[in-house]
């Protein structure tokens, strides 16, 4: 029998699990701490243990949850990308980004993937159009925000934000991403703040209306791309299953709730949704939504023929949203030379 992955327990759980190896109570919280607080990812780190112990959580636990199979970096040296072997050797991206700040700390962002492909189909993103192969469990998403924080910790860095943004829709594997969350927001273990994740959703109405019921802190940003069904639907297939009027109805119950702010994300196209007639029509849609538009010139992919806009396009789209109300800012292109951006994640090496 494969032992199980070391990040795929909560605490209750894990701590029942080392007590049925016959070891004291306090066992549990301590090893609990040395993986989340510590950062340790080997048994052989686990230096206030006895080698015994050691020696059987090595044994009985897989703690090479993902392992390392290429590590790529931009020539700015800002972002870099690690491509990861699963257990069944399935493989996913993930992406470390570094931030400089003119004030105060540097952020260092991790992206971080929720399936392995992605089944929505978008045909834009290099992910969907590589298809759906299977979901991460919980363990599998929380090692990769584990292993970025102990990468930025070996070179001094702090790791600052959580972006559910890299491979997969992680509203169609919803309650392994929010165990995954809950599990690193874990006050008594990795304790990352609630407000410093952001989770991205294609559009997944039920699993809006049922996120703004969960009373939770996390940003939630919503892919939307086109502000018109047709066009909308002839990116994003899903938009045929849950249309922009329902998208745009289960985002105001959300807002409502939980009045937290919603980001929108525009891939921006050349000729195709970056112009001041789509702007007119969302920010007429988006009219008393307490939000904010974040575009981003599309990204090129294999099986994409859409051009990025270039950044003239991009502020007239930014000005027209703006005119109306609406605020918008325009993100650059990140770690485009290593295949690191938005939607251009997929399992190749
Ligand atoms: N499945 C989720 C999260 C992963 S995709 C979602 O779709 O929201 C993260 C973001 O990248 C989404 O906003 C997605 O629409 C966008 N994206 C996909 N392909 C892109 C591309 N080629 N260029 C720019 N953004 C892209
Ligand atoms: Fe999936 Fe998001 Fe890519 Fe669409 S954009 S195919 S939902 S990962």
């Amino acid at each position: 029998m494969k032992t199980p992955l070391l990040y795929d327990f909560d605490f209750t759980e894990f701590a029942a699990r080392i007590k049925s190896w016959g070891e004291p109570k306090y066992r549990g919280k301590q090893i609990w701490e040395g993986i989340y607080k510590n950062l340790w990812l080997k048994p052989d780190e686990f230096s206030n243990l006895p080698k015994s112990l050691r020696e059987k959580m090595g044994e009985l636990l897989t703690f090479d949850v993902l392992k390392p199979v290429q590590i790529q970096e931009s020539k700015d040296g800002d972002t870099q990308k690690t491509l990861y072997e699963l257990h069944d050797g399935q493989k996913i991206e993930t992406v470390v980004m570094h931030y400089e700040r003119e004030e105060g700390q540097d952020r260092n962002t991790v992206c971080i993937s929720t399936q392995v492909g992605c089944g929505m189909g978008c045909k834009f993103c290099a992910t969907g159009q590589m298809g759906f192969k299977r979901q991460l469990s919980s363990g599998e998403i929380v090692a990769q925000v584990i292993y970025a924080a102990r990468h930025l910790q070996d070179i001094g860095e702090n790791l600052t934000n959580v972006v559910v943004m890299g491979m997969g829709e992680p509203f169609h594997n919803y309650d392994e991403t929010l165990k995954a969350l809950a599990r690193l927001n874990d006050a008594d273990g990795f304790a990352f703040g609630a407000r410093r994740f952001t989770i991205s959703t294609v559009g997944l109405v039920p699993m809006i209306w049922k996120f703004a019921e969960e009373n939770l802190q996390y940003n939630l940003a919503i892919s939307l791309h086109a502000a018109d069904d047709d066009l909308r639907s002839s990116m994003l297939p899903i938009n045929d299953k849950h249309p922009i009027n329902k998208l745009l109805e289960a985002c105001r119950h959300y807002v409502d709730t939980t009045h937290r702010q919603i980001t929108f994300e525009w891939a921006l196209i050349e000729g195709v949704n970056d112009t001041p007639e789509q702007a007119f029509i969302l920010a007429r849609k988006l009219k008393g939504l307490l939000c904010h538009v974040n575009a981003i010139p599309l990204n090129p992919t294999r099986g994409y023929h859409g051009r990025g806009a270039g950044s003239d396009r991009a502020k007239i789209f930014k000005d027209a949203l703006e005119e109306q109300g609406i605020s918008c800012s325009i993100r650059a292109h990140r770690g485009i030379d290593i295949q690191a951006g938005c939607g251009q994640l997929a399992s190749r090496n």
